[in-house]
C-alpha cells in the first residue's frame, strides 16, 4: 500500500483558453509517477462568466462544456469531451477523482423577478433593517441553450432564500426573501452566515432536495467520478449534505460497475477546530475536512520573525484533533494571491509546510496545484523541493511515527520505516529560527545505517547507533530530511 496523496488542479489564474483537461489527460501518467493517487478537479459546469469562469459562479450544472451557454460551449477548462478523457487518463493511471460540487448558490440567472424581501444586516443577517419591499431578483433560470436536454428542471423565486442585489433600484445589499428563513443550522458567523453569494438555494425546499439529488445521480452515471469536494458546507445547513452524502453513498453502492465507496472531502472555512468537528458530528464524519486551522498555523508561522511555537503547531487542528478526517493543505485557489482568503504562506516557509503534511503518518495531504506547477500569473515559482518531498512520501515515509515537536524553534519527527517498502524510515528536522541540532530514535530497523539530507541543505551523513538513535540538525530557517544513504541515491539518480 502507498500513502494516499492528494492534489489540487487548479489555481485561480489559470489561463481561460479551455485547456486543462487535455492538459491533466497528458500530464497523468506524470503525476502517478510523482506520487499523486488522487486528484481534486475544478467546478466542470458552465459559471456565469462563461469562459472566464473559475466555476464557483455556477450557472448551469447540466452544461459540462456541451451547450452553447454564457457565450460559450467549453468552460474555461474545456469540453465535455475533455473532461470525460481526462477523468478516464487520471483514472486509468490510479488516480481516483474528486468532483468540486457547488450546491450553496446560483448565478447569471436569465431573467429576474419581482420578488417580496426584507433587507438585513450584513452582519448580523437575523437583523432586519428594512421595511418589506419588491425588488427585481436575478432569480429566474430557464437555460434556453440546453432546452430541457438531461433535465427540464427550471429554478425561479421559490426556490432561493436570498440575493444580494435589487436590479429595479440598481442597489446592492442582502435581502432575505419574504416568508423565507436562512438555514437555522449554519455557520454562526454574521449572525448566520448561510447567505454567501448570488441566488441562495433553499436547501429546506423539497424541490430543491429532490433536484440537488437527482443532478448528483446524473453526474455520477455521467462522469463516474471516485468522490466529491463539497464546496462552502459552512453556509449550507449542516443536515442538508449529509442527506445529500448518504444518498449519494447509496447510489454509487448500486451502480453497475459494482459499486464504489465515495470520498467526500468538504470546505468548512474556520480556524476553529471546534467548528469543524462539531460538522463532522453532525454529518455523522461521513466527510473529511481541509485542515483550516492548520493552515492559519502554517501563516502565523511563517509571518511571525522566529517568534512562533513551534511546539504548538499540530494544536487544535483537524490533524491533532481527528486526523483520520483530516486533508492537510498549504494553500489553495482561495488563500493564492489576489484572492478573497489571501493568507499565501511565504516561499521560505513553504518545504517547512509540505514536509509536515506530506511526511506525516496522519491526515491526507492535498498538494496544490500552484505550488507544484508556480503561478504564472503572479510570478510565483514552483515551490522548491517539492516533487523530491513528494517522492519520499511515496517511497520511504512509512512505519511507526515519534514526534519532536517539544522546542519553541528547532523540532522534528522520525518515521520508522517498515518491511513492505524498501530502504523506508525519514528523519524530518526544521526550525522557524537559528539552527539547531537534536538526538531523533528512528528504529533499531536503521540501526548502523547512514542517512543523508534529502533536501541538500545538510552535507554531512548521520550514523544511526545500535540503539535507533542518531543526532540531526538543521541550518537557520531550515527543513533537512534525512533518508537513508541508498533512498538518497535514488533520489538523486531520479532527480
Ligand atoms: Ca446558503
Amino acid at each position: 500500500m502507498k500513502n494516499r496523496t492528494m492534489m489540487q488542479a487548479f489555481e485561480w489564474y489559470l489561463p481561460n483558453n479551455g485547456l486543462l483537461w487535455k492538459r491533466l489527460k497528458e500530464q497523468a501518467p506524470a503525476l502517478a509517477a510523482a506520487g499523486i493517487n488522487m486528484i481534486w478537479l475544478p467546478p466542470a459546469y458552465k459559471g456565469a462568466a462563461g469562459k472566464n469562469s473559475v466555476g464557483y459562479d455556477v450557472y448551469d450544472m447540466y452544461d459540462l462544456g456541451e451547450f452553447d451557454q454564457k457565450g460559450t460551449v467549453a468552460t474555461k477548462y474545456g469540453t465535455k469531451e475533455d473532461y470525460h478523457a481526462a477523468v478516464q487518463a487520471l483514472q486509468d493511471n490510479g488516480i481516483s477523482v474528486l468532483s468540486d460540487v457547488v450546491l450553496n448558490h446560483r448565478m447569471g440567472a436569465d431573467g429576474t423577478e419581482a420578488v417580496m424581501v426584507e433587507e438585513v444586516d450584513s452582519e448580523d443577517r437575523d437583523q432586519e433593517i428594512g421595511e418589506t419591499e419588491e425588488i427585481q431578483a436575478w432569480t429566474k433560470y430557464t437555460f434556453p441553450g440546453r432546452a430541457g436536454k438531461y433535465s427540464d428542471f427550471q429554478w425561479n423565486m421559490s426556490h432561493f432564500s436570498g440575493t444580494d442585489w435589487d436590479d429595479g433600484a440598481k442597489k446592492g445589499g442582502i435581502f432575505r426573501f419574504s416568508g423565507k428563513t436562512w438555514n437555522r443550522e449554519t455557520d454562526s458567523e454574521n449572525g448566520n452566515y448561510d447567505y454567501l453569494m448570488g441566488a441562495d438555494l433553499d436547501t429546506d425546499h423539497p424541490e430543491i432536495i429532490q433536484e440537488t439529488h437527482s443532478w448528483g445521480k446524473w453526474y455520477q452515471d455521467t462522469v463516474h467520478m471516485d468522490g466529491f469536494r463539497l464546496d462552502a458546507v459552512k453556509h449550507i445547513g449542516f443536515d442538508f449534505y449529509r442527506e445529500w452524502m448518504k444518498d449519494m453513498q447509496e447510489y454509487a453502492m448500486r451502480l453497475e460497475c459494482g459499486g464504489k465507496d465515495l470520498f467526500f472531502v468538504g470546505e468548512y472555512w474556520s480556524p476553529e477546530v471546534e467548528r469543524l468537528t462539531h460538522y463532522l458530528d453532525v454529518t455523522e464524519h461521513r466527510l473529511s475536512l481541509f485542515d483550516v486551522p492548520l493552515h492559519f498555523h502554517f501563516f502565523k508561522a511563517a509571518t511571525s520573525e522566529g517568534e512562533y511555537d513551534m511546539s504548538t503547531i499540530f494544536d487544535d487542528t483537524l490533524m491533532g484533533e481527528d486526523p483520520d478526517h483530516a486533508v492537510t493543505f498549504v494553500d489553495n485557489h482561495d488563500t493564492q494571491p489576489g484572492q478573497a482568503l489571501y493568507s499565501f504562506i511565504p516561499a521560505w516557509f513553504k518545504p517547512h509546510a509540505y514536509a509536515m503534511i506530506l511526511l506525516r503518518d496522519v491526515g491526507i495531504p492535498c498538494v496544490f496545484y500552484g505550488d507544484y506547477y508556480g503561478i504564472h500569473h503572479d510570478g510565483v515559482a514552483p515551490v522548491l523541493g517539492l516533487s523530491t518531498l513528494l517522492r519520499i512520501r511515496q517511497q520511504y515515509a512509512y512505519g511507526q511515527e515519534n514526534l519532536y515537536f517539544d522546542d519553541e524553534s528547532v523540532v522534528g519527527f522520525t518515521r520508522e520505516g517498515d518491511e513492505e517498502h524498501e530502504d523506508s524510515g525519514v528523519a524530518v528536522l526544521l526550525t522557524d529560527s537559528v539552527r539547531g541540532s537534536k538526538r531523533m530514535y528512528v528504529g533499531t530497523r536503521l540501526a548502523g545505517q547512514r542517512m543523508v539530507d534529502a533536501m541538500g541543505k545538510r552535507p554531512e551523513t548521520v550514523e544511526i547507533g545500535e540503539d535507533g538513535w542518531g543526532i540531526f540538525s538543521v541550518d537557520d530557517g531550515s527543513v533537512s530530511v534525512w533518508v537513508t544513504e541508498k533512498a538518497g541515491d535514488e533520489l538523486f539518480l531520479r532527480g
